[in-house]
């Protein structure tokens, strides 16, 4: 443990980029989990996904506060633990999910808190989890236009948003340059699922960027690339063949490969 620093060291500013004008991405060193933050009228922001670490919401709240940005809402794109997390420093504001999602993260809460405690320990967990459902497809909040695309590839009530005015597209963990497609297993036809979920974020009219919630986000092209890459992945496991993916860099990834390829095999035969 080195000493330089001093205490400072674990609230160190994220690295932060504006994708477009007025939305911005933080990057968190764990998992290179991504937050963004849409900036709306009057100093007020939409906050997706905040994450991970207690220290990187506290650099998020610092970085907002630099900004002079206040959260008017928070969405959480998945039912993963690591898409649940909130600080006080955020505010009281209301956080909302997909109503699939919302009542999934009420009904596994504590196995999600759980999760929280082993990877990322410390976080109040009387905040977290705590999103309602979002009536309809439009977030409402004094910004952007914010609209929600539901599917049930990767977590069951998976809600991508879309920025019209700035054509970026919040993909939650879909469409990423460093992570295989994770079918959700729990699924009784999880590649299936996920297809319809790729098929649903390439059916969105006017994309100019993608942010993935773990990896780096990308362009027209780049998302583009990314649809087609998770397809042919897909394809090819559902299919029961293994597949040299060039995403397939840890043994996490390697092992959740596995356990797809498993599942794909055992339908297949079955
Ligand atoms: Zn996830």
């Amino acid at each position: 443990m080195s000493v330089r620093g001093g205490p400072d060291r674990a609230v160190r500013a994220l690295p932060v980029d504006e994708v477009a004008p007025g939305v911005f991405v933080a990057t968190a060193q764990a998992y290179t989990t991504t937050t963004t933050v849409v900036v709306g009228d009057d100093g007020r922001c939409l906050l997706v996904d905040p994450a991970v670490s207690v220290a990187d919401l506290v650099a998020l709240a610092r970085w907002l506060g630099e900004r002079g940005l206040t959260p008017a809402a928070g969405w959480s794109t998945h039912p993963h633990w690591d898409h649940l997390l909130w600080s006080r420093a955020f505010g009281n504001v209301p956080r909302y999910a997909t109503p699939r999602a919302a009542a999934v993260a009420a009904r596994d809460r504590a196995a999600l808190a759980a999760a929280v405690q082993d990877e990322a320990p410390g976080h109040d967990l009387g905040l977290f989890a705590q999103v309602e459902a979002l009536p309809g497809r439009m977030i409402g909040w004094p910004g952007p236009r914010a609209v929600v695309y539901p599917h049930d590839a990767h977590a069951p009530g998976h809600g991508a948003v879309f920025l019209p005015g700035s054509g970026v597209l919040i993909a939650g963990d879909m469409c990423s340059d460093i992570e295989v497609p994770l079918p959700d297993l729990d699924d009784p036809d999880p590649f299936g699922g996920y297809r319809a979920g790729l098929s649903t974020l390439a059916a969105i009219p006017g994309v100019s960027a993608v942010i993935p919630g773990h990896g780096r986000s990308g362009d027209a092209a780049e998302f583009r690339r990314r649809l087609a890459a998770d397809l042919a992945y897909l394809d090819a496991v559902a299919a029961g063949t293994d597949y040299p993916d060039p995403r397939l860099t840890e043994d996490w990834l390697r092992a959740e490969h596995a356990r797809a390829l498993t599942r794909a095999r055992a339908t297949d035969s079955g």
